[in-house]
């Protein structure tokens, strides 16, 4: 008998649709459904195909990113009635970023014309939330998301806070004797609103651990409260010259974190009151944080995003007429600039204007437009779109480090800590990944420390 077995179905591995099957004597059990946020059609989903249809036992959610979550209703329609487990924020989330990704998926049809997109549509998630179980944290559940009564279960699934956005979590799942924690996108440390993760510290058989950040050193003496200063100064000082300021975000996470520390400089009397303006989805999602805010581990558990920093709401055709050079700030998604969203369009108008501010707060894939912007040297210019003319590069550009994924040292002293006798290694690209395999075989030198190749079965 097989006590516990894991694949990686994540579809050309890295950061993209992140999934993992995980075999017990009790069923098969799958971790996360994402999409890849930048391949489109088939090339995005997991590697499905591998799977029986109706032979999955429960599906399990860590968060409602889109990475993690976008292909969800697809696995649901191919293993029909199958339970799927995850925390109310995460489905009050994963609701919101589902039904978006189905108007992203048919815009992307209608100019690309693929045969397989949409993958899903609105229907079908109204059908797939009927299988959706709200879980609490710390309590054991069974494989229906029901309240364990561990004596006849012979597998539990406790959810843990994970502190990287709202309901993220992650996952232990003991079966016969053996345990199993999937970390899920993690944050050890507190962000503005996020407080940090709450993992259980006892030693567990195997960790599935991300990677994002282990090729991303900071700086000596790097804190968060040291880089909010920072960024609160930069801030005051681009609207002291009346200069307006573009932050590119992404609507779930880091547009309700980047609301929450402009709430703060302007209480502080840091910055006047400014006009915010944020995108429909991130004005969506943050109406969820407000709604939640007494049900789930936050700071600043009083402030309503909505009512007390009350941003004006812009659509596309919005952002095409809007004038940047009045003072204001714009914080608009994609975090990536990733073409057709409101912070490409509205680049365009900023990087030419050598009055305007652009900051960045959070991670950008190095080819996506913002990477490109990022490295870009001022005078020179900048490819935003496919098809459009470079556009010329000449405004402000500052960038900060507001991560909500676990700096490397800490995620390796979690490892350390736990003394995993196998540690699976995942969301990562390859020198993140290299980084922890070296830092985690002199420090455990007794541990298997794998970064398991897609489609290929590993007996745990
Ligand atoms: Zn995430
Ligand atoms: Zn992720």
């Amino acid at each position: 008998m097989i006590l516990m077995r894991f694949t990686n179905l994540t579809r050309g591995a890295g950061i993209g649709s992140n999934c993992y099957r995980l075999d017990l004597p009790e069923g098969s059990v799958i971790l996360d459904a994402g999409m890849h946020p930048e391949r489109v059609g088939h090339d995005a989903t997991p590697m499905f195909e591998e799977l029986e249809p109706g032979r999955i036992r429960s599906t399990i959610l860590t968060h409602a990113h889109q990475d993690h979550v976008g292909c969800l209703p697809l696995l649901q329609i191919q293993q029909h009635g199958m339970p799927v487990l995850m925390t109310p924020g995460t489905a009050r989330i994963a609701e919101v970023m589902l039904h978006n990704s189905v108007n992203v998926m048919t815009r992307q049809q209608e100019e690309l014309k693929l045969k397989d997109n949409p993958l899903y549509g609105h229907k079908t998630i109204e059908q797939a939330q009927r299988s959706w179980r709200y879980c609490p944290l710390e309590r054991p559940l069974d494989l229906d998301g029901q309240r364990s009564s561990s004596d006849s279960d012979s597998t539990t699934v406790t959810f843990h806070d994970a502190g990287h956005i709202l309901g993220s979590a992650g996952v232990m799942i003991r079966s016969e004797g053996k345990s199993f924690f999937y970390t899920g996108d993690v944050n050890f440390e507190d962000q503005t609103i996020q407080t940090g993760a709450s993992f259980p510290e006892e030693p567990v058989d195997v960790l599935l651990m991300e990677t994002t950040r282990g090729d991303a050193p900071l700086p000596e003496g790097f804190t968060r409260l040291k880089e909010e200063e920072r960024f609160a100064k930069a801030v005051a000082a681009a609207l002291q010259e009346g200069a307006s300021i573009t932050i590119p975000v992404f609507a779930l996470g880091k547009t309700q974190e980047v609301m929450a520390m402009l709430w703060k400089m302007q209480r502080e009397r840091i910055i006047p009151p400014t006009p915010l303006y944020v995108g429909g989805l991130s004005s969506k999602i943050t109406a969820v944080y407000d709604s939640m805010s007494a049900q789930v581990p936050r700071n600043l558990p009083n402030l309503s995003l909505m009512r007390d920093v009350s941003p004006y709401v812009a659509g596309g055709r919005d952002i095409e007429s809007l004038n940047p050079r009045k003072r204001a700030i714009y914080a608009l998604s994609s975090g990536m600039m990733t073409e057709h969203t409101l912070s490409n369009i509205f680049a365009r108008k900023v990087l030419p204007d050598s009055s305007q501010y652009l900051y960045f707060v959070g991670y950008a894939d190095p080819k996506s437009p913002a990477g490109e912007v990022r490295k870009a040297v001022q005078g020179s210019t900048v490819q935003l779109t496919s098809e459009g003319a470079p556009v010329s590069f000449n405004c402000h550009r500052e960038i900060f480090t507001f991560s909500a994924h676990a700096r490397r040292e800490d995620l390796l002293s979690y490892a350390i800590k736990v003394r995993p006798k196998t540690i699976l290694l995942v969301h990562g690209d390859d020198p993140a990944i290299e980084w922890f395999k070296r830092e985690l075989y002199a420090a455990l030198p007794g541990t298997k420390v794998l970064a398991p190749p897609p489609g290929q079965a590993i007996e745990l």
